[in-house]
């Protein structure tokens, strides 16, 4: 039986969100354990690992550039 003990939150780098570790998905990079709010979240730091390793969109505004190339 596990006990209560706080929730851990991560921040989840692609949505900035904040994720229960207990119940994030997991993506093991370069040394470092990622959290995700969701499977799309994972996939998208899959695609460009370093980017939002080097990046994550909880800890910096600059999401502008990618924005203005989202299109569509
Ligand atoms: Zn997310």
């Amino acid at each position: 039986m596990w006990p209560f003990s706080k929730t851990k939150l991560e921040n989840d780098p692609v949505c900035g969100m904040d994720v229960d570790a207990r119940a994030a998905l997991l993506q093991f990079h370069k040394g470092t354990t990622y959290y995700f709010c969701s499977a799309s979240c994972r996939a998208s730091f899959q695609k460009d690992a370093d980017k939002y390793a080097a990046n994550p969109a909880g800890s910096s505004p600059v999401r502008e550039e990618e924005a203005t190339h989202a299109g569509s």
